[in-house]
């Protein structure tokens, strides 16, 4: 049976509940009762009148709250991490933001010391203003966050796998174990990973995020966040009453457009996966690189926990060392045609980043570090493109 725009169901095949490929296709299940009208409507309406009696006719008065494309999108972002509930917001870091005004004043977090760097500075901006201690432990050694946790003391473990923009691959359940055997919930940015090729909460985590922004939606023209709860708890109310206070809500033509996005949310990510191995293999061991990152290539220092945690590829993100320093590394994020120097990753286009330029002189990550974020392109017409560029350093 299909849903209607008010109270979206799931879909049930014959025999069990379609496979994530299959909701992630026909994001929503929309038929309109009315219409037959196949894709969903937008909800512009930020206002939700009452009835006769004075009811509310809608879940929400008010779409601060919550609105009938929200609602759409939000189910199918739960179900794909299968998780109990998830809420969008205005962009990644709203949800991040959102979500770390749950942690007590002056608690302790401990996070990788390269990491996404917005999320990053805000946690320092917290140690600053609001006395939370923070522990930022060394993401490529396995035992260094169990170094970083402080039993009874710690409230949140913060991760990333792959971690940006090294690749430095995170045992997810391992950090589960011990986040919990600290009394610590554990929190991971799945943004690279997606939840096509990685879902955390079945490994253990309380809480996903993702910028939205980035592969979910996949055609760089929509800002948005998403937390997804493996439980509805105590936290996760506090986070949907905070949204509602916070106002960090995106718009429903944004939300409407992620639905459109996640349709082909699997087809992007595979793609996008089997070009950056391609290309990964390609480049490693290459005279005028120091080293190839990315969790694919078995010379990896992470890539059996990848294979483990990870299903279906290891993602479009990778990162290239570049033989020399700086200087030579934007040379070749300047000498591309078809890999695009900008910022963010995820979207269908293929684009390469000096990171450190990004990130300024704080910024731990190598001077000579290119990443690259993949897109769908002829992977033969993108190693070329990085050959040529390679040639002119
Ligand atoms: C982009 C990004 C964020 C922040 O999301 P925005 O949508 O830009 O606010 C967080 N984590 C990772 C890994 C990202 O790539």
């Amino acid at each position: 049976m299909a849903g209607t725009n008010s109270e979206p169901e799931t879909i049930m095949t014959k025999n069990s509940k379609p496979a994530p490929r299959t909701l992630a296709a026909q994001a929503g299940h929309y038929l309109d009762p009315s219409t037959g009208a196949v894709t969903p409507p937008i909800h512009p309406s930020t206002t939700y009148a009452r009835d006769d009696n004075y009811e509310t006719i809608y879940s929400s008065t008010y779409s601060r709250d919550g609105n009938p494309t929200y609602d759409q999108l939000e189910k199918v972002l739960a179900e794909l991490d299968g998780g109990a509930d998830a809420k969008v917001f205005a962009s990644g870091m709203a949800a991040i933001t959102t979500f770390l005004e749950t942690i007590p004043t002056g608690a302790h977090v401990a996070a990788p010391r390269i990491m996404y760097h917005g999320a990053q500075d805000w946690l320092r901006r917290l140690a600053d203003t609001r006395g939370l201690g923070l522990t930022l432990f060394n993401a490529a050694d396995p035992d260094a966050l169990a170094g970083a946790v402080k039993p009874g003391e710690t409230a949140l473990v913060w991760i990333e796998s792959p971690v940006n923009p090294t690749w430095d691959v995170i045992d997810v359940a391992a950090a589960a174990r011990t986040a919990h055997d600290a009394g610590a919930v554990l929190g991971v940015d799945a943004t690279v990973a997606t939840p096509v090729l990685m879902r955390p909460l079945e490994m253990g985590a309380d809480m996903v995020f993702h910028s939205a922004t980035k592969y979910l939606n996949g055609h760089s023209d929509v800002m948005a966040g998403v937390l997804v709860t493996n439980e509805a708890d105590a936290r996760w109310a506090e986070i949907k009453k905070l949204r509602t206070l916070m106002g960090g809500i995106c718009g429903p033509y944004e939300a409407w457009l992620l639905l459109r996005g996640i349709r082909t949310l699997h087809l992007r990510v595979e793609r996008a996966s089997e070009n950056a191995l391609a290309i990964a293999r390609h480049f490693d061991g290459h005279e005028k690189l120091d080293a190839v990152l990315y969790p694919g290539l078995e010379s990896h220092p992470g890539h059996a926990i990848a294979k483990r945690q990870m299903d279906g590829g290891f993602g479009g993100m990778m990162s290239i060392q570049v033989a020399g320093g700086a200087e030579q590394a934007k040379t070749v994020a300047t000498g591309t045609r078809l890999f695009i120097p900008a910022t963010s990753l995820g979207g269908v286009e293929s684009l390469i980043e000096h990171r450190r330029t990004v990130e300024g002189p704080e910024s731990a990550v190598p001077e000579n570090l290119l990443r690259l974020s993949v897109g769908i392109e002829d992977v033969d017409d993108l190693i070329g493109d990085l050959d040529a560029a390679l040639q002119g350093v």
